[in-house]
């Protein structure tokens, strides 16, 4: 990839846009009105869109290392609020993959330095999930899994949002934990059971009234 080519590549996705509608980037400057907040990882090989096949205003997005819910992360935080109250979407997504880097190295015996605090949020799923992950014996299974319950714990740190629990109540917003098999381009739903969640995990974040 070399950067002089971009605006060439630029140049000929405008050029090919407006050949097919005349008024698309008009009507993209309007507004956006995505159905579905996407989360997932930083990694450049896990694409949004295009992975999804959605074009653009389609999908609200956020990407970071591993794909993680941090409460006091000011940034997923904001776009989880500014996506769930604002722009009404009907699903939120977090979809990490395998063959993750971060969850790789929250794996490790590692100093990493300013990624230690970042990827311990990795290292907290390791914990909750101990006994499960110590049984796997074999090294690349016990990686997967701790990709999946990784999914599978942010999409309940989003479901502990007081935005998210009101926006389920009110008008049936839905979470979704996938994940994106790098090695086949797959796409795989686990199947979160969001109001089996919820249920478990409301009498000790339960920050909206209708709930009681
Ligand atoms: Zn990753």
């Amino acid at each position: 990839m070399e950067i002089k080519n971009i605006f060439k590549n630029n140049q000929a996705w405008v050029a090919d846009k407006l050949a097919k509608d005349k008024n698309y980037f008009e009507n993209l400057s309007k507004g956006q009105t995505p159905s579905m907040l996407y989360i997932g990882c930083s990694d450049s090989r896990v694409t949004a869109e295009e992975m999804m096949g959605v074009k653009p205003g389609e999908v609200f997005v956020h990407r970071n290392i591993a794909n993680l819910v941090n409460n006091v992360d000011l940034n997923v935080m904001s776009v989880i609020n500014y996506g769930v109250r604002h722009l009404k979407v009907k699903h939120v997504v977090v979809c990490g993959h395998y063959f993750c880097g971060g969850v790789k190295a929250a794996m490790q015996a590692s100093d990493l330095g300013i990624l230690n605090p970042w990827l311990r949020g990795i290292r907290d799923v390791y914990r909750l999930h101990k006994d499960e992950l110590n049984s796997i014996k074999d090294d690349d299974d016990r990686y997967n899994r701790l990709i999946e319950l990784n999914v599978q714990e942010q999409c309940i740190n989003i479901i502990k949002t007081a935005a998210v629990q009101q926006a389920y109540y009110e008008r049936g917003l839905l979470v979704h934990g996938w994940i994106f098999d790098v090695k086949t381009g797959k796409l795989k739903d686990l199947n979160i059971n969001f109001d089996k969640v919820l249920k478990d995990i409301i009498e000790i974040y339960d920050l909206n009234k209708q709930s009681t």
